[in-house]
């Protein structure tokens, strides 16, 4: 077989289906949900879109509660997953031309969800399609299973296998190329701390302190009123706010309001893959605040907060800092701060653990911390396909054989739909050196791209279940 002939042949209506498919404003629409179409009117109909393609092409398809549906061909007892999904995040502002218009521009079809994930998936039907128009013989069932939530709280793949067979191997065309074969165990905590009451009059009170909106990612800002007092007191807190500002290099203000001097500090938001590459703007607020006569609440929180996260994104002052070959080292975020003086005091903590490390001695660690309660604790498990499965083998050799560069393996520290499979990767579908556009304005796939990953996982589907 010439996978990529086989591509060229079915080029326009390719690239038409793709378009009718990405017309779809297949957004999550939680109001709009009910039986049989839990994610609303139109996720639902993308979903019926691609399950009525497999019913004209004479493949067997289920739907599965609206949740998921699957398009299988071949036969035999196991089955290769092919996992994508036709929900895409809300289109956002500033597009050149209407999200949903998919226009073709530069060789590039314009749309949300062009490469996250409805282009993609389109590409896997085709493949699927090469193989039956061939009538290739196959020893296994090849059954790509479509998700409708995979951008929200992945509701699909949990309702999808509760009910249908775990396939024995499999990917997901849902993320980069060559092959994402580790990715790190993902802890979300959030911690509350109480605190006595305070005793004897300090110089200031701090009333309030909120840092970063989600614990995924560095908080940029973080926003704290302070009250005073004696005015003196006050004009030297906000000097010394300045000189803390300009001795780490800084951006921030102090302002007046009625509840007291309101100081805003600015920090560089990055995702918490790698904490260390931001400035937490948070962390950088409770070093600044405990270093003055705060009143022991506002003083204990600060205080502790430093201790445990000054300069640390490894878990070090936590020990729980570990690290392993495949996947590199523990990381550790603190996303969000939440401050209300006799009422509030929490953090969330965002913790990515190597693929060999257990999260139950990242929980101790975090239980350990003194004076703190776990109010929230999610453990989603590290996901590794070793380097000598099969299906790593299989992968490799497809995409070298068609690409010519070597298909490396990337562990990463973020969470793909790959790790809903028990033995899956995720295989595309974005090329090594292309910029991630994925969730942005302009988001694209480029036709090219999107022709060699059809021919690769053309490829990969028949020499998995062949
Ligand atoms: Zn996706």
């Amino acid at each position: 077989m010439n996978w990529e002939v086989e591509v060229i042949r079915k080029k326009d209506e390719l690239i038409k289906d793709a378009q009718s498919f990405l017309q779809i404003e297949s957004v999550l629409d939680e109001k709009g949900g009910r039986e049989g179409k839990p994610f609303g009117e139109k996720v639902d109909e993308a979903l019926q879109y691609m399950l009525n393609k497999g019913e004209i092409e004479g493949f067997t398809v289920k739907n599965v509660d609206g949740y998921a549906g699957h398009i299988e061909y071949g036969q035999g007892e196991d089955i290769v997953g092919v996992l994508c999904h036709v929900d895409v995040v809300p289109a956002g502002e500033g597009w050149t031309t209407p999200p949903f218009s998919a226009d073709i521009r530069d060789n590039r079809i314009f749309a949300r969800g062009a490469i996250d994930d409805k282009g993609p998936t389109m590409a896997a039907f085709y493949a699927l399609k090469i193989l039956k128009d061939a009538g290739l013989q196959l020893s296994k069932k090849i059954r790509m299973i479509i998700g409708t939530d995979e951008e929200s709280d992945w509701r699909c793949v949990e309702h999808y296998f509760k009910h249908e067979a775990m396939p024995t191997i499999g990917f997901a065309p849902d993320a980069d190329f060559p092959i994402i074969h580790a990715e790190k165990g993902i802890i979300d905590a959030v911690l509350s701390f109480t605190y006595q009451k305070e005793m004897s009059d300090k110089r200031y009170t701090l009333k309030q302190f909120t840092s970063g909106q989600r614990l995924n990612m560095v908080p940029d800002e973080a926003i704290a009123t302070v009250t005073t007092a004696k005015e003196h007191d006050r004009d030297s807190l906000h000097m010394a706010f300045e000189a803390y500002l300009a001795e780490h290099q800084l951006s921030g203000e102090g302002k007046i309001t009625d509840d007291g001097w309101q100081f805003t500090l600015k920090g560089v938001s990055v995702h918490a893959m790698e904490p260390s590459l931001g400035i937490n703007a948070g962390i950088h607020m409770a070093k600044f605040l405990c270093q003055h006569e705060l009143d022991e609440q506002g003083l204990a929180f600060t205080s502790h907060i430093t201790a445990l996260f000054d300069q640390d994104t490894r878990g070090q002052k936590l020990g729980i800092a570990c690290q392993d070959d495949i996947s590199g080292e523990l990381t550790l975020n603190v996303g969000t701060i939440r401050y209300i003086q006799h009422e509030e005091a929490t953090l969330g903590l965002n913790v990515r653990y190597p693929v060999t490390a257990d999260g139950k001695d990242v929980r101790k660690g975090i239980e350990s911390i003194k004076g703190a309660r776990i109010e929230k604790f999610d453990d989603s498990q590290p996901h590794h396909v070793s380097k000598d499965h099969p299906l790593i083998k299989t992968l490799q050799r497809v995409y070298e054989e068609q690409t010519g560069d070597a298909a490396s393996l990337i562990a990463i520290g973020g969470g793909t739909y790959a790790r809903s499979l028990e033995a899956g990767v995720a295989f595309g579908p974005l090329f090594p050196g292309r910029p991630d556009c994925a969730h942005q304005k302009d988001e694209y796939i480029e036709i090219d791209d999107l022709l060699r990953a059809t021919a690769l996982y053309a490829q990969a589907m028949y020499e998995l279940a062949k």
